[in-house]
């Protein structure tokens, strides 16, 4: 495999979407450079070694602040990778309407080969940096999860930037995707999986997208592929298949790849992996494909990359027999390879969209943090009594009783993570809409990437003439 970088594949993306707008070319160079990145190496004493680490945080744009992205733990850091990475959270940010420029940070380390306390040590120290440098501040830079971080990771970096920043009223919106106990909110781990749910829905429920890929409309009972379960992965599946009523006939790990016509339960899956060995190779009733990647080649309505970058490439595009491909990772497809999708007839529904529910639940983390309370506090009781003065009127006009669970479910009043889920969906649902317009009234667009960049680079050259920077 002989392709472009990460960065030079976003970039050759952006470069296409944006011969169909008429935005200045010195409005889409501005959008398209990357503003700032720190780079760093400090020393970690590891045991009795010492570790010199690399890292880096990356500020894509800082049209919109603070600027956001997640941070990365992995080997594969490097700072092309994190400046795509960062590029696609601005773009991701204006898609959904979340007010922030795209940051991304990476760790270059292999977080399965440290214990939790030397990953503290680690974490801690990067935020050090970070705060050093004026890298991090709920007005300034506000990092996230990401791959091979949680909100374990999430809770150290807040807890270092309290230790030096004390007395900040804002602090804990320095950083999102934090445990709910510590100024985190609920529905925030699921929420990338839940937003990744939410768009394909949307998508299957189009009549004109079905009739494109040959399918039926609707969800339900249609065979899907997921590669990578980690967080998004998981919550993905979980998410597709209790409230979509999808089939997963294939999974695809680390360790290799299995098949099962009858559909995996991945609930199941998930705790036969952790009982064995970590490895999901195995399961009940399915069959061991060849290697890892041969997952991909199956015969399937929607194929998930939730893994890494750069899985579906020049080697092994022209082998995929799926009809939908739903980017749950960020840059799982590269740029050269999607043409060879485009003239199979895959509809390739894009990252910067998809996979934006976690950036817009860290939004509303965020500005759970700068109001100081939990969504959901003032209205919940006066709702849940309107609700249950009306079942009370029905009951009396009609005369009849309605059971206990029917009267819990009817006067309910939202909790925070009803509100969250609430604001997800209607995120992606309306950003699926403004996608889908320019998609389908703008024949010469032709995929749904160059729609969805379309949409964002509108938008930020807007924000930019709002800044009177450019006419
Ligand atoms: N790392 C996630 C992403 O790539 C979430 C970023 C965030 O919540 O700021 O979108």
């Amino acid at each position: 495999m002989s392709e472009i970088s990460f960065l030079d594949s976003v970039n050759r993306n952006f470069d296409r979407a944006a011969s169909f707008t008429k935005i200045p070319k010195g409005i889409l160079e501005m959008i398209k450079a990357c503003n700032a990145v720190y780079e760093i190496q400090f020393p970690v004493r590891i045991g009795s070694e010492v570790h010199v680490i690399k890292a880096f945080r990356a500020q894509h744009s800082h049209h919109r602040l603070p600027t956001k992205g997640g941070i990365r733990y992995s080997k594969m850091v490097n700072k092309d990778e994190v400046e795509a990475l960062a590029a696609l959270m601005t773009y991701k940010c204006a898609i959904v309407d979340v007010p922030f420029g795209g940051a991304k940070g990476g760790v270059a380390i292999n977080p399965w080969q440290y214990t939790e306390e030397q990953l503290e040590k680690i974490t801690r120290r990067y935020t050090t940096e970070l705060i050093r440098k004026n890298f991090i501040g709920p007005g300034i830079d506000v990092p996230a999860p990401d791959y091979g971080t949680g909100s374990r990771e999430m809770a150290w970096i807040l807890d270092t930037y309290v230790t030096f920043k004390g007395g900040e009223i804002d602090a804990a919106g320095c950083v999102t995707g934090k445990p709910v106990s510590q100024n985190g909110i609920s529905g925030r781990t699921e929420a990338t999986g839940r937003g990744v749910f939410y768009g394909l829905r949307e998508l299957c429920e189009t009549p004109d997208a079905m009739a494109k890929v040959g399918l039926t409309t609707g969800l339900k009972n249609k065979k899907v592929v997921i590669q990578g379960l980690g967080n998004v992965g998981q919550h993905t599946g979980l998410i597709m298949q209790k409230e979509g009523g999808i089939k997963v006939i294939g999974v695809a790990e680390y360790e290799g790849s299995i098949y099962k016509e009858d559909g995996i339960d991945i609930e199941s899956l998930i705790e036969f992996r952790k009982s064995n060995n970590n490895s999901i190779l195995g399961f009940p009733g399915s069959t061991t494909l060849s290697d890892r990647m041969a997952a991909l080649e199956l015969e399937c309505d929607i194929l998930i990359p939730a893994a890494l970058e750069n899985q579906i490439t020049i080697d092994n595009a022209h082998k995929l027999k799926c009809k939908i491909i739903g980017e749950a990772a960020n840059g799982p497809i590269t740029a050269e390879s999607e043409e060879i999708l485009a003239s199979k007839g895959i509809l390739v529904v894009p990252d910067m969209y998809l996979n934006a529910g976690g950036v817009t639940v860290s939004y509303f983390e965020w500005l759970k943090n700068l109001s100081h309370m939990r969504f959901g506090r003032m209205e919940k009781r006066f709702d849940s009594n309107a609700y249950q003065r009306l079942v009370a009127t029905v009951e009396d006009l009609s005369g009849k009783k309605i059971s206990d669970t029917e009267r819990a479910v009817l006067t309910h009043g939202a909790d925070e993570v009803d509100l969250v889920r609430s604001g997800l969906e209607e995120t992606m649902v309306n950003s699926f809409q403004q996608i889908w317009k320019v998609y389908s009234t703008r024949p010469e667009v032709q995929t749904l990437r160059n729609a969805a960049f379309i949409v964002a680079l509108e938008k930020i050259s807007n924000d930019y003439a709002n800044l009177g920077i450019f006419p």
